[in-house]
């Protein structure tokens, strides 16, 4: 990758954007594009750029999802729905979309709606960002961390770098990421904001049961999983360390402030038929294939392996036919089909924590411009914001979207 690093020392810079991850730079890009005369730099505390998005989607980076409408897409955000359907209205998936195919970048949208660049390589999102900010002429200062920031009387901001050099901006866009890296939000409560605790979001379930050790590696296609009075649906594999797969990502998303205050401590129930009716399922084959051994007739696609061992749990005989079936052995299935039990004793600490719950609270940013309601002049984007979407790129979606809301407004 192309890097350049301004040395000089910007004494006065217009805006400061601190941060040069994706909502950063998108911003930064933005403002650059309306306002080519307006100072613009990025500071970031690393040694590279967008150094998330070279990582992301397993290095082919989701760019975004196809899902254009807006009252749907917000249904993929278990924090930050409501304030981003004003904006989604603004800037949503196919103006992300757009944006990249104007600028070089062919995407294209896999079956499941998620969108990559054709390439498959995050390099393309990488370049493609770096070379626009280096025709619009966006500063960017690499291993420079911002340690502090005050108001000044003037109200412009003061920014102090970790080796001790000083900055003034008259307008400052906070975009430093998750709020597991706690610097960005002590920046924000510096300047008189509040930020809520940090929690991780998408993870697995760590289930300490001696019998799902011979499951490892099965995937359940279509199953429901409910905990904390929570449900969502989806694939689920069975891992070496317990749960993991769409469905339970989902669930922790949703969750992950109610699991956190428990611990990670809590009962998951499994429906591995997706809420499909098993009555009407048993009844079927005691006509149609009566004569079939059940332990050998995996139903509701479930795998053979998994079937099995559902079976066995149920304690139904190995060459116990269909239609012998018992009532108590029917009822006995029927519940480890659809109400199977695992005690949760943790949560992974697997790479698939990709985002946090938590950050500034949405009710202090003014979301038709990512402005502070508390400080003029100073702005957010990004996962710094209390917003964090599922898996499929709507975490990226939001770094696009609040950006490209702060840089029109910093630079109208
Ligand atoms: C492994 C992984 C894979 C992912 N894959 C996807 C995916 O495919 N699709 C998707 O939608 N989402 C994905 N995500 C989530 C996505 O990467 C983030 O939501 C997104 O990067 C957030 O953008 P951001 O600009 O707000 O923050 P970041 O990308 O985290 O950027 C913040 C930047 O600010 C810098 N910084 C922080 N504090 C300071 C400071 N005090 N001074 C100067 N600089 C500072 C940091 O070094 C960083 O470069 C993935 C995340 C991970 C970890």
């Amino acid at each position: 990758m192309v890097l350049w690093l301004i040395n000089i020392v910007v004494s006065t810079p217009h805006l400061i954007i601190v941060g040069g991850g994706a909502a950063g730079f998108f911003a930064g890009l933005t403002v650059k594009d309306a306002s080519p005369a307006l100072p613009v730099t990025i500071m970031e505390s690393a040694n590279q750029v967008l150094r998330k998005v070279s990582i992301s989607g397993g290095g082919r980076c989701n760019v975004t999802h196809a899902c254009f409408v807006p009252r749907e897409l917000v249904k993929f955000y278990p924090r930050g729905k409501r304030e981003l359907l004003g904006a989604f209205h603004k800037f949503q998936p196919r103006d992300t979309m757009a944006w990249f195919e104007s600028r070089g970048v062919p995407l294209k949208t896999e079956a499941d709606g998620r969108v990559f660049p054709v390439s498959n390589s995050a390099q393309s999102i990488v370049d493609c960002l770096t070379r626009e900010a280096r025709r619009l002429n966006v500063s960017v200062r690499l291993n420079a961390a911002v340690s502090a920031v005050a108001r000044q009387p003037d109200g412009r901001f003061a920014l102090t770098l970790a080796d001790g050099e000083c900055l003034v901006a008259s307008r400052l866009l906070l975009a430093c990421g998750g709020a597991r890296n706690a610097g960005g939000a002590r920046l924000a409560e510096s300047l008189g904001h509040s930020s809520s605790a940090p929690v991780p979001s998408l993870f697995s379930f760590r289930v300490r049961d001696e019998r799902l050790k011979n499951l490892a590696g099965v995937t359940a296609q279509n199953v429901t999983v409910s905990a904390a009075g929570l449900q969502q649906s989806g694939a689920l594999l069975i891992t070496h360390e317990g749960l993991s797969g769409p469905a339970i990502l989902k669930l922790s998303a949703w969750g992950a402030r109610l699991f956190a205050g428990e611990n990670y401590r809590f009962t998951v129930s499994v429906d591995w038929t997706g809420g499909r009716d098993v009555g009407q399922q048993f009844t079927a084959k005691r006509r149609r294939a009566g004569q079939r051994r059940l332990c050998n007739d995996p139903q509701f696609n479930i795998p053979r392996r998994l079937w099995e061992w559902l079976a066995r749990g149920a304690e139904i005989p190995a060459d116990r036919h269909w239609h012998d079936l018992r009532k108590f052995e029917e009822t006995a299935l029927a519940r480890a089909l659809t109400a199977s039990q695992f005690p949760v004793t943790g949560k992974s600490a697997g790479r698939e924590e990709m985002v946090t719950c938590g950050g500034i609270p949405t009710r202090e940013v003014d979301f038709r411009t990512m402005q502070s309601k508390l400080r003029p002049n100073l702005y957010f984007a990004g996962e710094i914001l209390d917003v964090d979407g599922l898996t499929g790129g709507f975490n990226f979606q939001n770094a696009w979207t609040t950006g490209w809301l702060a840089g029109r407004a910093l630079a109208g």
